[in-house]
């Protein structure tokens, strides 16, 4: 700059030289004020151009200008470019992280030094009925009047969770709740919900409860029976008796267990592959023959197999569940009476198996239950006849296994129509035997 100067003066002087070396010293004079003037208006304009650009934030295309100020004018645009880029990188930032928040599952709320929301989350609508734009500057406690939850916040002691049951919008919640102090003493309040979680967790517990009683009462009874048996003088017929109620009850037990371990398998287990087909005919004619041996000629056991399909999935599976359901028609199917088993197409391309029998029924209040673990309309006859209440769980899991649906009809008194729906995805329309 200052050896601009230096020129530009040195130039000023040098023209006056020549001037007042032609022309005369006065002359040279006003000429070397009137240059002057003129490079004080040329600053004086470029100064107030640079003025302008700064105030009106307007630093980009502004490169005209002589000498320094070219350079000053193009220097700033360069400058200005690169903050601008910086800006627009950080907003990028700025929308990445705020989206990757919104896309959290947890809500999140900022709350400042007095606990009045200063950002929340768009899931904080549905766990705290919070809206992010209406409800922005207002008190947390306002907001959320739970007692537990204002007691929580008076306390100020966040090393714990809280756990409130709570109205969202979209029904009863329950959600784990937690704040984290930062700042200057600033808070974050995070929401969790927790509700399948807790609803898995109770329902593990009946599960071990269910399990547990189950479990109990055989053994009580064997126990009873193997005090006697050692405390009492019994004949050999007395004696026989009791170990033959031992053996039903050490049966019932067995079952049980075999059935869990069915269940836990299917719990656990990939979904069954459709590379393998199963050939229904063939099954179907077993499950029956098993039937038949199981009613012992008590009722009449009817097989169609009208479809020639067969089904894409796991042999030992689809064995259990078509048998479980034959097995039940039999249980609650007085003598005398009538089941019918069958297979045959559906209109889209499935196939359907179904057991139908003229046997006690279900009351309506109780179908949409019977698949549920453990669950039974008259717990002592489904005792009396072997049953643990896992069968139909058993038969609900393997359908949906098989991307199939159980269907139940029933009349009180009537009978009963259990039956499987197949979709077309799983059926092989390979010939099968046909059946004699
Ligand atoms: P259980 O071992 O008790 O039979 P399931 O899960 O197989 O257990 O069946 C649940 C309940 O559904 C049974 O206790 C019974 O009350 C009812 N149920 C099942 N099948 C039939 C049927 N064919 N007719 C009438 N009731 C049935």
């Amino acid at each position: 700059m200052g050896l601009r100067a230096i020129y530009f003066l040195g130039s000023i002087f040098l023209l006056s030289a020549v001037w007042a070396h032609f022309f005369s010293a006065t002359y040279a004079l006003y000429f070397s004020i009137f240059l002057l003037v003129l490079c004080i208006l040329y600053q004086s304009w470029n100064q107030y151009r640079l003025l302008k650009v700064l105030k009106d934030d307007d630093l980009i295309g502004h490169r005209r200008g002589l000498g320094i100020w070219q350079e000053i004018f193009s220097n700033l645009e360069i400058k200005a470019k690169d903050w601008r880029q910086e800006i627009l990188h950080s907003e990028l930032e700025y929308k990445r992280f705020i989206q990757a928040v919104q896309a959290s599952p947890n809500g999140l709320v900022m709350l400042d030094q007095e606990d009045h929301i200063e950002w929340c989350s768009n899931i904080c609508k549905e766990h705290l009925r919070i809206d992010p734009m209406r409800d922005a500057r207002q008190p947390i406690t306002f907001l959320l009047r739970h007692p537990d939850f204002v007691r929580y916040m008076s306390k100020a002691n966040f090393t714990q969770p809280l756990n409130l049951d709570f109205m969202g919008v979209n029904g009863n919640l329950m959600l784990l709740l937690q704040v984290f102090p930062y700042g200057e003493n600033r808070k974050l309040l995070l929401s969790q919900d927790v509700t399948i979680l807790k609803r898995n967790e109770s329902i593990r517990q009946d599960f071990v409860a269910n399990v547990s009683h189950e479990l109990r009462t055989p053994l009580t009874v064997l126990n009873g029976f193997l005090e006697t048996v050692r405390d009492l003088q019994l004949t050999e017929v007395e004696r026989k008796k009791y170990i033959n109620l031992m053996s039903t009850q050490s049966s019932r037990m067995l079952t049980l267990v075999e059935e869990l371990l069915i269940l836990t398998r299917l719990d656990s287990s990939p979904i069954s592959p459709k590379t393998s087909v199963v050939k229904i005919a063939d099954l179907m004619q077993r499950i029956v023959d098993d039937g038949k041996s199981l009613s012992n000629g008590n009722h009449i056991i009817r097989l169609s197999v009208m479809s020639k399909k067969n089904i894409l999935g796991a042999e030992s599976e689809l064995f259990s569940a078509f048998g479980n359901l034959l097995t039940n028609a039999i249980r609650y199917t007085p003598e005398g009476g009538t089941i019918h088993v069958c297979w045959e197409d559906v209109q889209d391309g499935g196939a359907i198996y179904s057991v139908s029998d003229t046997g006690i029924g279900i009351a309506p209040e109780h179908i949409a239950r019977v698949t549920e673990r453990f669950y039974r309309v008259d717990r002592s006859r489904s005792r009396d006849t072997g049953g643990t209440g896992l069968g139909l769980a058993i038969v609900k899991h393997v359908a949906m296994r098989h991307s199939a649906v159980l269907n139940i009809e029933s009349t009180l008194g009537v009978g009963s129509v259990f039956s499987i729906m197949f979709n077309k995805d799983r059926v092989n329309t390979a010939e099968v035997k046909e059946l004699a």
